[in-house]
């Protein structure tokens, strides 16, 4: 494969991913498409941009002339799809933002792919990056596995679940080469300030209050983005096509408990008696449809492509608070402007 699309690349996880195909593959041709909402930010790749094998293009995938012609004009070989609409909340207030990049949009990536692949698909991959919220909530037992039944409740994964049917309903229809991945919770540098683990990093070095939803009994897996990303370089080259992939951190958390976690950490980091930040903690209104818990089973995975996180959540938590600390203007800049207005709104 020559020239590959990663769609989503100025994002959290797709910013790692880039990272990843330019330094590893100085012989591929990387195009990094991101229409830079809020949520995209040119800053989370800088030390790339002028490698010689990476190209950004701004645009949107909802636009499927410019999709039609960009396919045409370089004929790629590989797509990775993580552009999306991200995040639970907002799909709350607003799902049709939800219904238009992440269903539409990706009908447009596939329908782009197969037109200038015209059922040649020899050395052709459209990788299509999913979350295990599809799936739904589980009860205290069990863990979600690649023929657990969709189940999505919230906007967003109801607009993801979607779009994983399309995908492979394109494989089933079309013949069209494929591979998915669902994954659980990512946290890592870069991640924009509005998901839980920035959000309270970010609050407790502010002395701003930690709004935890409902009574903090949720419970969510969490996984180091950077082991996504090598999974996903993985499934890109070995997965088996037409097959899907469960990816998880065998590492689940109560919300409540991994907030004490932080607190207890950014405490020690910023020279503050323990016990400081965890006053910050404010129980706020539930979200609604929140579901209870999520947990991966990431079996296929491990057995099948020897991937498993090289991480502890210790030492990922670490090195994410450090890196944090240590940006703190990369901070400044996405916390300010839109960011904070919508925030405001938010948590007000
Ligand atoms: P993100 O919100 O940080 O980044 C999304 C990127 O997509 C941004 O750069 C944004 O500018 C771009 N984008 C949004 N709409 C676009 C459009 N219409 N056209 C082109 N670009 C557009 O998201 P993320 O957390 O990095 O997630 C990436 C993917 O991984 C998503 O598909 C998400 O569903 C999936 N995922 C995320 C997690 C997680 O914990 N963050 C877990 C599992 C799966």
């Amino acid at each position: 494969m020559k020239k590959i699309l990663i769609t989503g690349g100025a994002g959290f996880i797709g910013s790692h991913v880039v990272r990843r195909f330019v330094n590893q593959y100085p012989e591929y041709q990387i195009f990094n498409l991101d229409a830079l909402t809020y949520a995209g930010n040119l800053e989370n790749i800088a030390d790339i941009e002028k490698e010689p094998n990476y190209t950004f293009v701004k645009g949107d995938i909802v636009d499927a002339p410019f999709l039609d012609a960009l396919f045409e004009e370089h004929q790629f070989d590989g797509v990775l799809h993580l552009a999306a609409e991200s995040h639970v909340d907002r799909s709350i207030t607003d799902p049709m933002a939800f219904v238009k990049t992440n269903v539409i949009g990706t009908v447009n990536l596939l329908n782009a792919a197969k037109a200038i692949w015209h059922g040649n698909y020899e050395g052709k991959r459209f990788y299509h990056i999913s979350t295990d919220e599809v799936y739904g909530s589980l009860g205290a037992e069990g863990l979600f596995t690649e023929t657990t039944a969709y189940d999505p409740n919230s906007p967003y994964s109801a607009s993801k679940a979607s779009s994983d049917h399309f995908v492979r309903a394109y494989g089933e229809t079309y013949g069209f080469p494929y591979v998915l991945t669902n994954c659980s919770n990512n946290y890592g540098p870069f991640h924009f300030p509005e998901k839980l683990i920035p959000l309270f990093i970010n609050n407790i070095i502010q002395n701003k209050p930690l709004p935890v939803y409902g009574d903090g009994k949720y419970t969510r897996d969490w996984l180091f983005v950077e082991d996504h990303a090598v999974a996903i370089d993985l499934v890109f080259h070995k997965g088996k096509n037409h097959d899907t992939y469960n990816i998880g951190g065998f590492n689940e958390w109560q919300n409540i408990d991994l907030v004490k976690l932080l607190c207890k950490i950014m405490d020690e980091k910023l020279g503050r008696t323990e016990g400081t930040s965890v006053e910050l903690i404010s129980y706020v209104k539930d979200r609604p449809g929140h579901d209870l818990r999520y947990a991966i089973d990431a079996n296929k995975i491990n057995k099948e492509l020897g991937w498993k996180p090289s991480v502890t959540f210790e030492q990922g938590l670490e090195r994410t608070i450090n890196w944090y600390l240590e940006n703190e203007n990369w901070l400044n800049n996405v916390t300010s402007g839109a960011y904070a207005s919508y925030y405001e709104k938010q948590y007000s």
